[in-house]
Formats: structure tokens, sequence, C-alpha cells
């Protein structure tokens, strides 16, 4: 594993603060925080089931008995100050008693089935007004702070590093699921906690499908072989993609290697504070378009990595999103051609003063004799 203890610390205990600062302004006295990585963003807690109450002046943590060592000693490494309640059957009683003098709760819209909503509602706080809230949380998220960035840059490390050490294996007619499960495990060898997402091998015209599942085929001469994979580090995401071609490129696979390298560094070059989202979309598909091949560019341009493998912003024509220092964001345009296999490239970079930084640094030369 990567001892994360020599990497930048986190200042996790100094982000309920901002959270309770935004409050008045959500309409709500205090929040329901649902959102397991919310909650873990919050208060360093890594469980699989848990409740913050974040009210005007304290946070109570609720989980079950699964937790209740595990969630003291993660609050009190990370120093956050919480009332930590454990109990299986009583969190219901337990919260609403703590937001009994509330007269707004709020809840994370985006978070909250229907069903759950209508629980709260009869439930949990009956005298209180419940506000449907958009982003208290996942806006702080936005900015990565150094700690973060560490993690991130860790993890994109650690991809970089399996991908050099296991490439040359894409010359041993191995079928796309055993090569992923080879980068897999580099990655896992070389410290990673696990895989941030389901790691794609596309080869030939699997390359295509811009989401191909690894599966039985043989990747072979003359293939162009998409690799989309990304490590996890301390519960941070890396995202790469590298196209390697097998052997040499026939003319119009050359042309879509260029022509995807040209606009991805487009896209790169675009990313900058004060820069509109949908401008570094755009930056990459006017290369693409100019080829004559903007309807083969079937997805967004990229989106914010962190706790998540997607995350805010989103990179794309529809988005209204603006950088600024400290997010973290892919550039990942595509060219996805049924008779030609698919070709895309994908960085992660962090937005700063002067432009941004790549965090993955694996080298594209695509060519593999
Ligand atoms: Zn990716
Ligand atoms: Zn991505």
């Amino acid at each position: 594993m990567i001892d994360i203890t020599s990497l930048p610390a986190m200042d996790v205990a100094g982000r309920a603060g901002r959270v309770q600062a935004g409050l008045a302004a959500a309409g709500c006295e205090g929040l329901l925080v649902t959102k397991l990585v919310n909650i873990r963003y919050l208060t360093g807690f890594t469980g699989s089931a848990g409740l913050l109450l974040v009210l005007p002046d304290e946070l109570l943590f609720v989980s079950d008995g699964r937790y209740g060592e595990q969630a003291a000693e993660q609050l009190g490494a990370a120093g956050v100050e919480a009332r930590i309640r454990i109990s299986a059957t009583e969190q219901r009683q337990i919260v609403a008693e703590a937001a009994a003098a509330l007269t707004t709760v709020g809840l994370e819209a985006d978070a909250v089935t229907w069903s759950a909503q209508r629980r709260y509602a009869a439930d949990w706080f009956p005298t209180a007004e419940l506000v449907a809230t958009e982003g208290l949380v996942d806006d702080l998220r936005l900015v990565k702070d150094d700690g973060e960035v560490a993690r991130i840059e860790a993890a994109a490390d650690v991809a970089d590093r399996a991908l050099a050490n296991v490439r040359p294996r894409l010359k041993e007619q191995l079928s796309e699921s055993d090569f992923g499960l080879e980068l897999d495990t580099e990655m896992r060898r070389l410290g990673a906690s696990g895989t941030s997402f389901e790691t794609i091998v596309a080869s030939g015209p699997n390359g295509a499908k811009p989401h191909h599942r690894p599966g039985d085929r043989t990747i072979s001469e003359g293939d162009l072989v998409v690799l989309d994979f990304g490590a996890l580090v301390d519960g941070y995401c890396s995202d790469m993609t590298r196209t390697v071609m097998i052997g040499d490129p026939d003319a119009t696979q050359r042309r879509m290697l260029d022509v995807v390298a040209e606009s991805q560094a487009a896209g790169v070059a675009a990313v900058a504070p004060g820069v509109a989202c949908e401008a570094v979309d755009r930056a990459c598909r006017e290369v693409i378009d100019a080829a004559g091949w903007g309807d083969a560019f079937v997805h967004g341009t990229g989106h914010g990595v962190g706790l998540e493998i997607h995350e805010a912003p989103r990179v794309s024509r529809v988005s209204t999103a603006t950088l600024a220092v400290g997010h973290v964001v892919t550039v990942e345009p595509g060219v996805y051609l049924p008779e030609h296999g698919g070709v895309r490239v994908e960085d992660t970079v962090v937005v700063s003063a002067s432009g941004c930084r790549a965090l993955t640094l694996a080298p594209k030369d695509p060519v593999l004799h």
C-alpha cells in the first residue's frame, strides 16, 4: 500500500464549518448528509453506513454497531469534533431528537430517493419543513486542497507505472479481460487500494464502443487498443486513457491517432482558471470537426475527478461550469469508427494559476512494435 502518512495532510476538520456557513443561504438551519462520499469528505469516515446531521454549532454522526470503533478512530484521526451515536435501531429517534428544535432541515436532493424523502418528512422531521438542497457539500469538493491533489497524483502515478510495466504484454496474444486483469493486478501490487472504476480494454472493432467491457477477444496485430483505467489511493481516484496501436497503423488509424492527439492537446491547452468548461469541450471538438469526424466524437470531453470517478464539473457542450484553481478535471476526446476501432486519449489535470498541470504522465507514443 501507499504510505498515506507520507502525503500532505488534508484539512478534513475544517470542512464542516464551510457547510455550516452555507446553511442560511440554502434556506435551512441544519443539513442531513446521507451521501456517503460526502460524509467521508466531512468526517474521514470510510464505512458503508452512516448519517451526518450538520447543525449550526455541532455535528451528529450516527452509524450502526459495525462501525462504533472505526467511527471514533477515523473522526478522531481527522480531528473532527462530532457527537458519535451508535445504534442499529434507534437512529431515527437519535436524529429526530437532535433536530427537534429546527424549523427547516435540508436534504441532499440529488442523493435522497422519493421514498426516503417521504419517510424523513413523516417520521424523522415531522415538525420541520424539509428543504431540497443542491451542492452544499459537493460544491466544496470542487476545489481540491493540496492533500487531495497529492492523493489523486499518487493514484495517477501508480496507474502510470502499472501501464509501463504491463504494456509490452499487449504483444502476447492475451484476451482483453486477461490484459485488464494484468493491469488491475499491477496497480494493486504498486500500492493502489483498488481500481477507481472497471478497467476498459477495447481492442479492434470493440474500440468503437467507448465503454466496452473487456471480453474474450484476443488482442492482435493491427489493433488499436483503448485502455481506460485508474487507481484508488486513500479514497481518491485517478483516470487516464491511452490508445496503443499494435504494430504499424494503416492510413486511417494513423490519422485517427494524430487527430485525437491534437484535439486532446488543444483541450489541455485551453484549461485555465476562469475558462468555461464548455470552451474546453469546444477546443477539443473543433479539431475533430475540422477532420470531418465530428459525429464520431460521441461523448463529452471530460469530468471532475476526486473521491468519485465522475464528479463535478462536467466538461461538455452543455456544461455551465467555470474552471477555478484546484479543480481536477479530465480531458478525453475520442474518435470511434466501427470499421477501424477507437482512439481516445485522456489526462487528469489540476487547474493552476497559470493553466493546468497534468497528473497522469504516461507516455502517449501509441505504436507498439
Ligand atoms: Zn477514463
Ligand atoms: Zn474519464
